[in-house]
């Protein structure tokens, strides 16, 4: 399955620099008129590379900047880290959750997140530890360790960075944000498995927000917008029915993608026309 990918990957290299190679030699020699006028029409190409380079530039920014936020978060989480308090550590060794997979740091606000791309990690803040009572502490670690078993933190990094890589497919958006509560929602679930509701419910009301130096990274146990989803799940037992996307994203979405594959199929067609100029170009 590698080897089948890296098969591809490289034939859609070699066929982009083909494609840069002819366009390039045919603007150079007859202007820009060449990209419409010559036949295959190379205007399919040109906007094909156009919005692929466009994309893989906003990819790499959405990525160098979610870089960015979890480089400032584990500096802030540095900051601010205090020894794990006892009861704290009681409650997550009761949990099954190992002590390299707990830190704790200092703050007024009770919260409780996951983070670490690599090695994922419980944070915990010392109000937490005070506020909640043992059910509700229980509860809370419980949302965290599943999002730690599933790996979220690496998970959601990518899949916050998939609609700026595919900016022209606005479906990925809706996609991404189904994805970031149904992975809340599936925490809980492996929450009520083991706890009360009662427990839950009384957590999801005191835990806050993360405070701002927090926030970006986290698969946090309270955020204002899905909060009404997360009580809905609790009061019915089931995952309740996500927001579905709106029919224009959908339908613009159908469109990038057909005229996307129109436009890969016309490339190539252009490609096997000036194959003799490309294998000379690449042997
Ligand atoms: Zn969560």
């Amino acid at each position: 399955m590698t080897a089948l990918a890296g098969a591809a990957r490289a034939l859609i290299i070699a066929g982009s620099c083909c494609l840069v190679t002819v366009i390039a030699r045919q603007v150079t020699g007859h202007g820009i008129s060449a990209l419409w006028e010559t036949y295959p029409s190379l205007l399919p190409a040109a906007a094909l590379l156009a919005v692929t380079g466009a994309g893989l530039a906003r990819g790499t920014w959405s990525a160098a900047r979610a870089l960015g936020q979890t480089t400032a978060f584990h500096r802030g989480a540095r900051a601010r880290r205090v020894p794990v308090p006892a009861r704290l550590a009681r409650a997550a060794a009761r949990a099954g959750i190992p002590a390299r997979r707990l830190a704790a740091v200092t703050a007024s606000a009770p919260f409780a997140l996951t983070y670490g791309l690599f090695r994922p990690r419980i944070l915990a803040s010392t109000a937490l530890a005070a506020d909640l009572d043992g059910a509700e502490l229980a509860a809370v670690l419980a949302h965290e360790r599943e999002h730690v078993r599933r790996r979220d933190p690496l998970k959601d990094l990518i899949a916050r960075i998939l609609p700026a890589r595919f900016f022209y497919l606005p479906w990925l958006a809706h996609l991404q944000a189904r994805y970031a509560a149904g992975r809340e929602l599936a925490a809980d679930r492996a929450a009520l498995a083991r706890h009360p509701r009662a427990a839950l419910a009384g957590a999801l009301l005191k835990v806050s927000a993360p405070p701002g130096w927090a926030a970006a990274p986290a698969a946090a146990m309270s955020t204002a917008a899905l909060l009404d989803a997360r009580i809905t799940q609790l009061e019915t037992g089931t995952e309740p029915p996500l927001p579905r996307a709106r029919p224009a994203a959908a339908a613009a979405s159908a469109a990038a993608t057909a005229l996307t594959a129109a436009a890969a199929g016309w490339s190539a067609l252009v490609i096997a026309h000036y194959m003799p100029l490309c294998a000379a170009m690449l042997t």
